[in-house]
């Protein structure tokens, strides 16, 4: 395994096993494997949920709230939102049908439904999975998921305390320091235009959460705009080749900065587009009502590839381009195993003497098999 293949397995790893989680019990060979297999068999072994419709943040810029979010039509704030048992074994149900090796809890705000999380997350433990939930911190974050294996809280963290509490009130800074106490969370970042505009502020804000106790690791993304958005947050063409130069000298200078170099070479270099795109592909997004998939990834309605800031769909992009012994692209492996994969799918969607059907597929594909 040479230098380069040496991370980027990593990547592969984390991103299709735990999406850069916390340590895991299995060994990257392993993740990799157990990945891969279900993509053979037609599964997508990332699950990502929007577990509420609620969010008490009003953020600028946020994809969720779009209004192509969901393909137009209907909002976020529209869908039907569960709670209580419904949502619990909803939310169980789905990652068991999809036999998820890691799933992705977002919102809205997730913790809007603590009580639920309280028992979703340790099932989700128990049975294996690598969960990411992914929070404000606008409320407490319960000190006993602290304790769970195989769960990573991440914690949206915009830029310093000035800027950030300007777009995320009223999960401000006061409130995160408060509510992480007693973790080990993954600050994450998204860079806005905003955060480009003085020297220095990236590495400040590295500094400032390298420096608690309560932090484990940091990462960063770059804002995705959607196809034609004029807002205040897109990064131009100069401010991401800035925020990539800068975040290439701190990740060497900063150990909980986590930003493996193939990650820096995808963000370089997007997938062209969501059928090339290996991350979404691998990924399937449920809204809040947990039957509507958002498409063509969590970004949902028409994202710019071109602009892409998504650090797992980075990652494995690069990957992807990576040349295995015999100069084949990793990529074409893929696309080959997607294909072996859709014709998994389809057999299951025509199963034989009363096999059972298909839980992934709608009522109107469990039709009766023909042959
Ligand atoms: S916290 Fe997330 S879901 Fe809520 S408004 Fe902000 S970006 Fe949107
Ligand atoms: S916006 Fe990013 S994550 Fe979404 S499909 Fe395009 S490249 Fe993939």
């Amino acid at each position: 395994m040479n230098a380069w293949l040496a991370p980027s397995v990593i990547v592969v790893c984390q991103s299709l096993t735990s999406l850069l989680s916390n340590a895991t019990t299995e060994g990257p060979l392993d993740g990799i494997l157990r990945a891969w297999g279900l993509i053979l068999r037609g599964y997508t072994p990332n699950l990502s949920i929007e577990i509420t419709r609620e969010c008490p943040l009003r953020c600028p810029g946020c994809y969720a709230y779009g209004d192509g979010h969901l393909g137009g039509g209907i909002t976020l704030r529209q869908v039907a939102d569960l709670q209580g048992d419904a949502l619990v074994d909803g939310v169980l149900g789905l990652v068991r049908a999809h036999k998820a090796l890691h799933v992705s809890l977002v919102g809205g705000e997730p913790l809007v439904r603590f009580r639920e999380l309280d028992r979703i997350l340790p099932q989700l433990a128990a049975d294996g999975v690598h969960t990411q939930l992914v929070t404000s911190a606008v409320r407490p974050i319960p000190v006993a998921w602290a304790r769970l294996r195989r769960l990573q809280v991440v914690v949206s963290i915009d830029g310093l305390q000035p800027e950030h509490d300007a777009r995320r009130a009223p999960a401000t800074y006061d409130r995160i320091l408060r509510h992480i106490e007693g973790h080990a969370i993954t600050v994450h970042c998204t860079v806005t235009r905003q955060q480009v505009q003085r020297d220095g502020y990236l590495e400040e804000f590295v500094r400032q959460w390298s420096a608690r106790d309560s932090v484990r690791r940091i990462w960063f993304s770059l804002y995705t705009p959607q196809i034609g958005e004029r807002s205040a947050e897109r990064l131009t063409a100069a401010d991401r080749a800035l925020v990539l130069d800068t975040l290439r000298g701190l990740r060497t200078r900063f150990p909980k900065l986590d930003l493996p170099l193939p990650a820096l070479a995808g963000y370089e270099r997007p997938p062209a587009s969501p059928e090339t795109c290996i991350f979404a592909r691998t990924t399937t997004c449920y809204s809040a009502d947990l039957t509507r998939e958002i498409t063509p990834c969590q970004f949902g309605g028409e994202p710019d590839c071109a602009e892409c800031g998504c650090l797992a769909s980075a990652g494995l992009a690069a990957v992807g381009r990576h040349r295995l012994p015999g100069g084949i692209p990793v990529e074409r492996v893929f696309a080959a195993s997607m294909g072996v994969g859709a014709v998994a799918r389809r057999l299951r969607r025509r199963p034989r003497g009363g096999a059972i059907p298909d839980p992934l597929l709608p009522p109107a594909a469990a039709e009766p098999a023909t042959d």
